[in-house]
Parts: C-alpha cells; structure tokens; sequence
C-alpha cells in the first residue's frame, strides 16, 4: 500500500559525493511535511541517493522509491545490496541538460576554431594559422539521443552544425539526422561526443574499431562514462595522427591518478568529471514532484527500466 496523500515521508538523504548541507534546508522547504535525515532508519519511504555510503540499504524495511540524484544509475545497478523490486528513478535536472550543452558546445567550438592546436603553436611562440571552415562544413556525431544528448543536438543544429544521432530506437528530432546505426553515425562524423548510459551493451564502444571510422582530423568528446573509453585505443588514434584531439571528462577510475598517462598526452583535454553537475536549484522541484506523486499513489516519473539498464 501506498501511504495516504496526507501523510508526512520518512526521507533519507545519503551521498558520499553530495553536499547534504547544500541540499537539506532547500529539500526541506520544497517538502515541509516530510522528515529528513542522514543515517538509515528502517521506516525510511524514500531515499535520495548518489554514491551511498557502503549499508545505507540493508536497514530500509519500508522503502516505497529510491531516487538518484544523479542522471546516470549504473552503479546503483551495479550495487549488489541495490533493493530488488524498489522502483529507481533517476533525475533529469533542467540545470544539469544545460550545463552539459553548455560543456559540449565549448569543446565543439574549441576544435571547430582549431584552439586547441592554437594553444600548442603558443608554447613555442608559433605564429601559423589553418584554414577557416564553416560550421556546416561539420558534422557532429551524438551517440545517445536522450534527455542530454537530444539537448545537445538541438543547440549545435541552432549553431549551424549539420547533427547526426545514435539512438537504440528510432527516434525523430527536428533537424537531426536520427540512426540507429553506429557505423552510420561515425562514418559521417568528423566529432563524436558520447552522451550513452553506461550499461553492458555501451561499454568500451569508443574503441580502436569505431575510433578509426570517425572522419581523418576528427575529435572525441566523452562526457558519459569512462567505461565507453578504452584509453590505450584512444591514444593509439591521437598518436597515428587520425584524431586531431580528445576531450575527456570521465574516467575508469576516478579522481585520474597523478601519473596516468592521459594526463601528460598533448592531443588530450582533461576535465575532473564536471561536464554537468547536479544543480539543486533546478533539481529539487523535480525531486519533490516525484515525493508528491509517491504520496499521492501515482507512478514516479523517470523510472529507470531495470532490462535495458539506464
Ligand atoms: P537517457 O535520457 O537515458 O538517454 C540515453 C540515450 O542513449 C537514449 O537515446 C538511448 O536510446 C541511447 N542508448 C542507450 N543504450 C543504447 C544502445 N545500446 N545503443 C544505442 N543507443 C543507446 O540518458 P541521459 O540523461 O541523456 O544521460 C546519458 C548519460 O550521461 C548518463 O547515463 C550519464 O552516464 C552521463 N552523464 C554524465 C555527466 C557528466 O558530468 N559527465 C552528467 C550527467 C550525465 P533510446 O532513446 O532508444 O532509449
């Protein structure tokens, strides 16, 4: 049974990674009939969660939703102690979609207008300009078409990009060429910007096979997860000349450590996983929609669909 559409929620806030002190007051005034706490109590309804600490689910007795405060779930599936049978959604922030845009438009424009390489030539005090192209004469290749990567899409076709996409099913998006082939998509490509759910199916698909199909002179920008990357293919097409550069925001392992060769490779834009954080401003009243509608007795929104893994 669910609780009745007056009854206050029992609500636990558990993260290693986010800031309960950023979070709480606001959660707290978005939800005033609710209780809020940082440790597990077995009568706890909902979680909030991104990286719980280790046991934060073997005391919840009663828990009718866990919800991610992240948009990627791969290691709350990963987690073995993860409640079978508890519905998980993940957040879609409004904050987060921009942001993301935000971050990939910067990386597209950085290789587009050759900054990157400009910023080599000034190391050595090197005076040498390439040859200008236009934005059309691009093509941006976005594996995944989802909350993020159908953002992304849109605001590069605004700028004049011509945009291909990589969905698992069909999909139409105004002024996006939409596949569901990922040769398509790279044979086209001359940047490929990997927005994918982590899951088993995605896993290292940025690899020596798909990387050398991209267009000669092309980039990468991997804003997803590390495990699409495999990092010693990767270096091996910057090396061979056949990609221009790599923007790189996630990693297997994660902070990168001190002496891991992407760090020092020239051809390579490191980023410490910040392409687009949870924004609680923007998140909070998603988060408390779906309190509502648990209180309510209606289906949360964004429910992770356990089969396909994202
Ligand atoms: P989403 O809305 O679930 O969209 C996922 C997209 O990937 C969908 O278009 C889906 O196809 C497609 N897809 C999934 N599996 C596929 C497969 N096997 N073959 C082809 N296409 C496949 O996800 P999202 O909200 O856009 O987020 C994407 C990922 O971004 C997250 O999972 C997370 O890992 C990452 N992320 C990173 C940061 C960062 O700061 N670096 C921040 C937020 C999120 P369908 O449309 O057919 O379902």
């Amino acid at each position: 049974m669910l609780p009745s559409s007056h009854l206050p929620l029992n609500i636990l806030f558990a993260s290693e990674t986010e800031d309960a002190d950023a979070w709480l007051p606001r959660l707290k005034r978005a939800l005033p009939q609710d209780r809020f706490f940082t440790r597990p109590e077995p009568d706890t309804d909902v979680a909030l969660v991104a990286t719980p600490p280790p046991g934060t689910f073997q005391p919840l007795k009663r828990l009718k939703l866990v919800q991610s405060l992240w948009m990627g779930v791969e290691r709350l599936l990963d987690d073995p102690a993860f409640p079978k049978g508890v519905p998980l959604a993940r957040l879609v922030d409004p904050g987060m979609v921009a942001a993301m845009s935000e971050t990939v438009l910067a990386h597209v424009l950085d290789w587009h207008r050759h900054h990157y390489y400009y910023r080599l030539l000034q190391k050595d005090r090197r005076w040498h300009r390439l040859n200008q192209f236009l934005a059309s004469d691009r093509t941006i290749g976005i594996l995944g078409l989802g909350e993020l990567g159908s953002d992304v899409a849109h605001k590069l076709d605004a700028l004049g990009f011509n945009v291909v996409g990589w969905s698992r099913r069909p999909k139409k998006l105004e002024g996006v060429a939409c596949l569901t082939s990922l040769d398509a998509v790279l044979e086209r490509s001359d940047i490929v910007v990997c927005l994918l759910p982590l899951t088993p199916h995605t896993r290292g698909i940025l690899n020596s096979k798909t990387l050398r199909k991209i267009k000669l002179g092309g980039a990468i920008i991997n804003v997803a997860r590390g495990g699409h990357l495999v990092a010693e293919d990767l270096i091996a097409a910057l090396d061979s000349g056949h990609l221009a550069h790599a923007y790189l925001d996630v990693f297997e392992h994660e902070p990168l450590t001190h002496d891991h060769p992407l760090w020092q490779h020239p051809g390579i834009t490191i980023t410490p996983h910040t392409a687009a954080l949870t924004e609680p401003r923007t998140a909070i009243p998603r988060i408390a929609e779906n309190v509502e509608r648990l209180r309510r007795g209606e289906p949360p929104l964004n429910l992770v669909d356990l089969d396909a893994g994202y």
